[in-house]
């Protein structure tokens, strides 16, 4: 069988786990492929797009800045990446394209597997970007006791509910009088913007930390140990990095491209691997 390509399109990719953990897994499970960095600036999205049609390709992951873009250049959409309003995986059926979003399945997977009986739990969302819709999506198909979103444009947080069809959630300020009363009342905080992922802030003040449920988890969907991690974990409180959900929609991305169970073991722990190096 000829060699078959796919590979992540974004804008970089250098630092994109995704050729690491994918190359394991189809070296894995003997499928002769090969996933590359496809660089890619806005103007050249069509173009890389209409290329993911041709026969020796399985398809493509999509990340930063391109999930939304994505969602008006391929053929059709799943009923998931329809409702989140982006599209993080395409497969190639045939030389038509189909725009699936395997970041909700990711977050739920990561989710339940740090924290079972996480249905009981009320959960605070900070941040209403791409990853926070997919979270809430998640969180609300699991169907948690109750879900706020706290974010710095209050209206980009109300906007996402009503496009997700989300009834009964809360949203207020990114500000830390608010902010305490929702920790408070909250066992699972999940940190879904991108602050600390290139920095050192805090997306939370540290003393707001000393009101967190010791008994709750905190989540924070970059993958490294941001300050948040850090001193949540100083504090004895149980946390969830972002590696885990980014090798699950991984997972199940390989599983749509080729038919197949993913070897997710083996896809940790090439991520876990090179994110260590
Ligand atoms: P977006 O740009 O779509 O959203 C960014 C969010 O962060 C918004 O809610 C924004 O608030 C908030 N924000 C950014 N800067 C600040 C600031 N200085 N102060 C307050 N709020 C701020 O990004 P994404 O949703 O795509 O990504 C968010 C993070 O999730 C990134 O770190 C990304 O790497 C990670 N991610 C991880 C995945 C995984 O598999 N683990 C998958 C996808 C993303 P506002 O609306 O007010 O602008």
């Amino acid at each position: 069988m000829d060699i078959r390509r796919v590979g992540v399109i974004g804008d970089p990719v250098a630092h994109s786990l995704s050729p690491v953990f994918q190359q394991a897994a189809f070296d894995a499970t003997g499928i002769p492929a090969r996933y590359e960095r496809w660089h890619t600036i806005a103007a050249e999205l069509p173009a890389r797009i209409a290329g993911l049609r041709e026969a020796d390709c399985f398809g493509a992951n999509v990340t930063v800045p391109h999930k939304v873009a994505v969602a008006a250049l391929v053929d059709s959409l799943s009923e998931t990446a329809r409702r989140i309003g982006a599209v993080n995986t395409v497969i190639n059926q045939d030389g038509r394209l189909l725009g699936d979003n395997t970041d909700l399945y990711g977050f739920m997977r990561s989710l339940l597997t740090a924290r079972p009986g996480v249905e009981r739990d009320r959960i605070l969302i900070i941040g209403a970007g791409g990853a926070a819709r997919a979270v809430v999506a998640a969180v609300a198909e699991i169907g948690v006791a109750g879900i706020t979103v706290a974010n710095r444009s209050p209206e980009r947080a109300t906007h996402m509910l009503a496009d997700l069809h989300v009834d009964g959630a809360e949203v207020i300020p990114l500000a830390d009088w608010d902010l305490m009363g929702a920790i408070r009342d909250h066992s699972v905080i999940v940190n879904a913007t991108s602050i600390g992922w290139n920095d050192d802030q805090m997306v939370l003040a540290p003393e707001l930390l000393d009101a967190v449920d010791p008994h709750g988890l905190i989540a924070d969907l970059t993958y490294r140990d941001t300050p948040l991690l850090v001193q949540a974990r100083a504090r004895g409180i149980a946390i969830l990095d972002g590696l885990p959900m980014l090798v699950h929609q991984g997972a199940r991305s390989f599983e749509l491209w080729t038919g197949l169970d993913a070897p997710i073991d083996i896809m940790m722990a090439a991520a876990e691997r090179t994110r260590e190096t």
